[in-house]
């Protein structure tokens, strides 16, 4: 049923009035500072129980801080150039990061199965969908953990407190809570940019009398089902609460719509929700595209149609969409295409942004109008529009969330951008309401750790005493994103300096990880004992970014964690300046080598 939503003027200046008119009202002055950490009590582990064990005082050649994506991909390619002794070390009780936490019911990866997935070719497994559940990447993640024999000597349920650089043995010392001192010759840590889980930063929530906890650390002994979806039979006369409708409140909100007696979601910004249209991959067409080097090709591709469209203008390319992929792929064709369609005879920053801006328009357009064309009342309409630009925030894709508003069980509590003002012991107050409810669930996200120091919750200590945190306390200061000066034998798998939003995080992940792997070969192979980067080439790096990086842009955006809620963001934390695809060819082209120009092996 269609629905008369409130208009603004197709006239741009009109719609810009209104993006910022929405944005000042969710700006504030604590920006990131609003959030709470979850406690120790909230972060516990609901779904494998720790178990004792001997601490471990051994010495291994390869150690790797995190057991997510990172991790199995550097434990994969070091154990592919013939070192077995890796270690991977988490604080969660089996592989698989993000994907070991986020259990929630509707958990789902928005990127293509086919490229998203890593080493699909080297396990030979072909995903179910175009768009995979949760617990079908968390097997993934298993399923490479057991064949590069990462199970082996793997340390789960626990924290790494310090790692200290050894200088007269060349090792690193690593000391863990649960007793271990071992020694490593070379280190790794991928902590994961959005690991660390955050409540809303609103009085009262630890004096909530009934059942409450973070999607990341879901309760299913509380709610029933389970992650694949199966129904949460014991909310059936429970009034919920969910608080955030983010990507992941989103995906949360249609499960819980379809088994509580009452839900209540409350949302500060309503998510921009494209078309999502999943299917099962056809094994058919599956066998003729897998032929050798396919996956690598399909993510090369995927990377590729990303390429250019954060205010340059890239490669007028024509990219073709591979992996069929209706989410992201078209927004970024679209982008590049206005990009591209100013003359180059006129070209100038003003003339590319409102090419953009016109098509960024009718893009956002086009989700209000989804809004109005499935829900059916119409104030709950005009509350679920989106007011930005769509790469404000994270472009969310669903074909069951909106469909939720049509239940009668299901109140959407809009908070006109406030959000919710506190928590009682009976529940959640919004707009001055007090709403009692049986149980709270808090889709409020992560902290956003741009930089690996905010996720650092460990001491890393290298040459002559000093410390990271000290040396990159007035910014991220790397070669390639991975080596510093300093502290030899570490490779740093994140975003800043590199790769940065290569669109699909894991092509990232991987081609750091067949680097640090090629690295430790060359070292073992000639006996080398320590590989570090020299501090001129590292200081030209970092300058590099820091003049030519490109930004993401958004500044004059809604707040998010994309733009740390709106705050200065830190100049050091940039993409590679040519873009993700050019640091690729950049890295591969240094590594093949075998010079490994800037780095010092001894
Ligand atoms: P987000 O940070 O995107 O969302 C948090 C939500 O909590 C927002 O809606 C936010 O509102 C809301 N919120 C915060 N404080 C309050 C408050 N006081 N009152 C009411 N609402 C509040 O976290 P998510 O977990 O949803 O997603 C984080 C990221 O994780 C995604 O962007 C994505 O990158 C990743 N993800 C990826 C998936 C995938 O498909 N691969 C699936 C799920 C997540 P506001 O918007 O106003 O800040």
């Amino acid at each position: 049923m269609s629905t008369p939503l409130t208009t603004v003027p197709a006239d741009g200046d009109a719609l810009r009035h209104k993006y910022a008119e929405e944005r000042s009202k969710r700006l504030r002055a604590d920006g990131n500072a609003q959030f709470h950490h979850l406690g120790d009590e909230r972060l516990k582990d609901p779904f494998t129980p720790v178990v004792e064990r001997e601490p471990i005082t051994d010495h291994v050649t390869f150690t790797f801080i995190g057991g997510g994506f990172a991790g199995l991909l550097a434990g994969a390619r070091v154990h592919e150039a013939g070192v077995t002794d890796v270690r991977i070390i988490d604080t969660a009780g089996d592989f698989g990061g993000t994907w070991y936490w986020n259990r929630y019911p509707g958990v789902m990866c928005d990127t293509p199965a086919l490229v998203y997935l890593p080493l699909l070719e080297e396990t030979g497994y072909m995903p179910t969908q175009k768009w995979v559940q949760g617990p079908e990447i968390f097997e993934h993640c298993r399923r490479i953990g057991r064949q590069f024999g990462l199970y082996d000597n793997a340390l789960f349920h626990t924290k790494v407190e310090q790692v200290i650089w050894e200088e007269e043995h060349s090792r690193w010392l690593v000391i863990t809570n649960r007793g271990d001192r071992f020694t490593t010759s070379f280190l790794g840590m991928g902590l994961g940019p959005l690991c660390v889980p955050k409540l809303p930063g609103v009085p009262g929530i630890e004096d909530f009398a009934g059942a409450s906890f973070h999607t990341s650390r879901w309760n299913y002994d509380y709610t029933g089902g389970a992650p694949d979806g199966a129904p949460l039979h014991n909310l059936a006369d429970k009034r919920v609460a969910v608080i955030g409708t983010g990507a992941t409140g989103v995906q949360v909100v249609p499960k819980l719509a379809r088994d509580a007696g009452e839900l209540f979601v409350f949302q500060r910004t309503p998510s921009g929700i494209g078309v999502r249209d999943n299917a099962p991959i056809d094994p058919e067409w599956f066998q003729s595209i897998a032929t050798p080097g396919w996956q690598q090709r399909l993510q090369d591709n995927y990377v590729a149609s990303w390429e250019g469209i954060f205010g340059r203008p890239g490669p007028d390319i024509e990219v073709e969409n591979l992996v069929g992929d209706t989410g992201f792929y078209p927004i970024a064709q679209r982008i590049r295409s206005a990009i591209h369609s100013v003359p180059p005879e006129e070209f100038s920053l003003e003339r590319m942004m409102d090419a953009v801006g016109s098509v960024d328009d009718a893009a956002m357009e086009e989700i209000r109008a989804r809004v109005g064309r499935i829900v059916e009342d119409g104030e709950t309409a005009a509350r679920l529009q989106p007011w930005y630009r769509q790469l404000c925030k994270r472009p969310c894709f669903h074909d069951e969330y909106l469909p939720s508003f049509n239940r009668p069980n299901t109140h959407l509590i809009d908070t006109n951008g406030k959000g919710v003002e506190r928590i009682t012991p009976r529940g959640v107050v919004a707009n001055g309401i007090e709403y009692d409810v049986d149980c709270i669930i808090y889709a409020s996200g992560f902290e956003h750790a741009l930089t690996t120091l905010r996720s650092l919750t460990f001491e890393v200590i290298g040459r002559d005493k000093v410390s990271l945190a000290h040396e990159w306390a007035d910014g991220t200061k790397t070669l390639h994103g991975m080596h510093v000066h300093s502290f030899p034998n570490l490779f740093i798998v994140q975003l800043a300096q590199a790769a940065f939003f290569g669109l699909n995080a894991t092509s990232g992940w991987n081609d750091t990880a067949i680097t640090i792997g090629t690295i430790v070969d060359h070292a073992v192979r000639n006996g080398y004992t320590e590989v570090e980067n020299t501090q001129e080439a590292q200081d030209a790096w970092v300058e590099m970014h820091l003049t030519q990086g490109a930004s993401w842009g958004a500044d004059e955006c809604t707040p998010g964690y994309y733009n740390m809620e709106g705050q200065q963001a830190d100049p050091s934390i940039v993409g590679y300046p040519a873009g993700t695809a050019a640091f690729f060819a950049y890295i591969d082209q240094w590594r093949s080598s075998g010079e490994f120009e800037n780095l010092k092996f001894s």
